[in-house]
Order: structure tokens, then C-alpha cells, then sequence
């Protein structure tokens, strides 16, 4: 039998806290509270799914910056509004990702979708911050919307599920979001009983999430929903089984070996830059957006 890549660990959801007042989230990158562990994924939030009641007001994160990496957002369950000083802005609904490149720096925010704000409604997300390299972090700020229809996706044979390829590659079938450094991020729907297997270089920082139902990995490990499971670097393959009908999060990236200056919403790899950033941010440099 071939080499497996061993979990490192099963992380329960840490207790959520609120970004804004619309995004009730477990943080679980950085892992450990090492931000070059899951290099390229150097944050990831997580909502479980959660009830919001309706609200004339919608509930949100107002005017930020960022600077120096990426921001995907994927969603499972409600609508996101966003506007950035790119003039970029755009819905991101059930089963879309957004897929913004800060860079050099943008302002945007975040808002519950007006619709969805007024009925309400189960909301549930995941934030991901994927780090550029140095010599892309001053790079142009850009900005991939993809519905779900625009993304690829695999069909897995006898009815067993579809993998939805939002970046990277899945047997064959390329993702849809342009990266910058090599990076995997993969929707698996999974119906009871299917089993999928996964192999990525094995210096490639590899991690999941159970989205939905539950699975079991590498015919061991029974993982609950709302889980994260971080991957040992000592294999390639590895193999995931719905024990119910399933939605999974795999990420899987080459790491950047370079380091890390990080302060809010700034992501650079010297504490000039951040002060850089810091003094840009000040001055205006990132644009406009209304508040
Ligand atoms: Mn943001």
C-alpha cells in the first residue's frame, strides 16, 4: 500500500468571535499562532453555520485596507455585498468566490447582502489570506469574482459527489482563479459512501475542513463537522470518505520560504514595509470608497 500523509492534528472550532457584527467566525489560521506553518494560507476564518434574524440595518465590516496578499472568500450559505476602492464590487452568493488580490493595497467592505439582511437567514463562510511573494506583494490590486457556474468542476464517477476546482488542479482539470504561487483549493461534495483521493507534493502545507456531514480520512480518522484537519509533510496522498453526505474545504499550497512582518490588515515581509503601509494608508494612497 502506498505512503499516506498522516494527520497532524484535528482542531475542534476555537470559540467564534465577531468581525464587524456580520461575521461570526473560528480562526483557524494562523495555526498554532505560527503564520508560516500553513504558508501560502496565512489566515483563515471560519463561519459556522448561523442564524442571523432579519435586519433593516445590514450587518457587515465597514471601509478597511489591505496590503501584501490575497483575500477568498467562499460562500456556503448566505450573501455577501462587497465594494473595494478598485472599483471592483460584486454579490458573492451560495456557492460563489470572490477572489481579490490586495497587493500594493485596496480599501473594501463587506456587508451582508441588502436582501438576504431584510429575511435573514443561516449564514456561513470562509475567509481565507493567501500570502504573495515579495516580488508580487507591490503588484496591482485585482479581482476575480466567479459564480458557481464559472468554476470547473470534476464529476466523480457512479454518482459518488463532484469536486468543485476553485484554484489549482484536480485530476486534470485546472482551477478557476489565477494564483500567483502554486495553491489548491478544492470544494469536494461527497455523497455518502464516496471516497476520494487527494495527493499533492508532500512539502506542500495541506489542511481541510468539514463543511458539511462527516468523514472519514485515510480509512482512520472519523472528522465532525466544523473540524479542521492539518496534514503531516510526509506524503503525497491521502484519502477522504463520506460517512455521510459531505462538503469538505481542501487547501493544499507550495510554502513561500520568505518572512513574515504582519500587523492588522497588513501583510508584508520586513516591519519597514508595515510601517510603509501604515504611513500609505495614512497619506490616502489605497484610494477611496465610500463609508
Ligand atoms: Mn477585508
Amino acid at each position: 500500500m502506498m505512503k499516506l500523509r498522516n494527520i497532524e492534528s484535528v482542531i475542534t472550532p476555537p470559540s467564534p468571535h465577531f468581525v464587524g457584527d456580520g461575521f461570526r467566525v473560528h480562526n483557524f489560521i494562523p495555526y498554532k499562532a505560527d503564520m508560516q506553518r500553513m504558508s501560502p494560507f496565512i489566515m483563515m476564518d471560519y463561519g459556522s453555520k448561523f442564524y442571523f434574524p432579519p435586519t433593516d440595518k445590514a450587518r457587515g465590516v465597514g471601509v478597511h485596507p489591505h496590503r501584501g496578499f490575497e483575500t477568498v472568500t467562499i460562500a456556503y450559505k448566505g450573501k455577501v455585498a462587497h465594494h473595494d476602492s478598485a472599483g471592483n464590487s460584486g454579490v458573492i452568493s451560495e456557492g460563489d468566490v470572490q477572489w481579490m488580490t490586495a497587493a500594493s493595497g485596496i480599501l473594501h467592505k463587506e456587508f451582508h447582502e441588502e436582501n438576504f439582511s431584510k429575511t435573514g437567514g443561516d449564514f456561513q463562510m470562509v475567509q481565507l489570506w493567501v500570502n504573495l511573494p515579495a516580488k508580487d506583494k507591490m503588484s496591482k490590486p485585482k479581482y476575480q469574482g466567479l459564480t458557481n457556474e464559472q468554476i470547473n468542476k470534476v464529476t466523480l464517477p457512479n454518482s459518488e459527489g463532484i469536486v468543485e476546482v476553485i484554484a489549482g488542479q484536480y485530476q486534470g482539470v485546472k482551477g478557476s482563479a489565477s494564483t500567483f504561487t502554486p495553491v489548491n483549493v478544492l470544494n469536494v461534495k461527497l455523497n455518502k459512501g464516496a471516497v476520494s483521493n487527494f495527493s499533492f507534493p508532500a512539502h506542500y502545507n495541506t489542511a481541510l475542513v468539514v463543511i458539511e456531514g462527516s468523514v472519514r480520512i485515510n480509512e482512520t480518522d472519523l472528522v465532525p463537522v466544523n473540524n479542521f484537519v492539518v496534514f503531516q509533510n510526509n506524503a503525497e496522498d491521502f484519502t477522504v470518505e463520506a460517512t455521510e453526505n459531505a462538503i469538505v474545504l481542501v487547501l493544499s499550497g507550495e510554502p513561500i520560504n520568505e518572512p513574515i512582518a504582519a500587523q492588522g490588515p497588513f501583510v508584508m515581509n520586513t516591519r519597514a514595509e508595515i510601517i510603509q503601509a501604515i504611513q500609505d494608508y495614512n497619506m490616502g494612497k489605497f484610494g477611496y470608497i465610500e463609508e
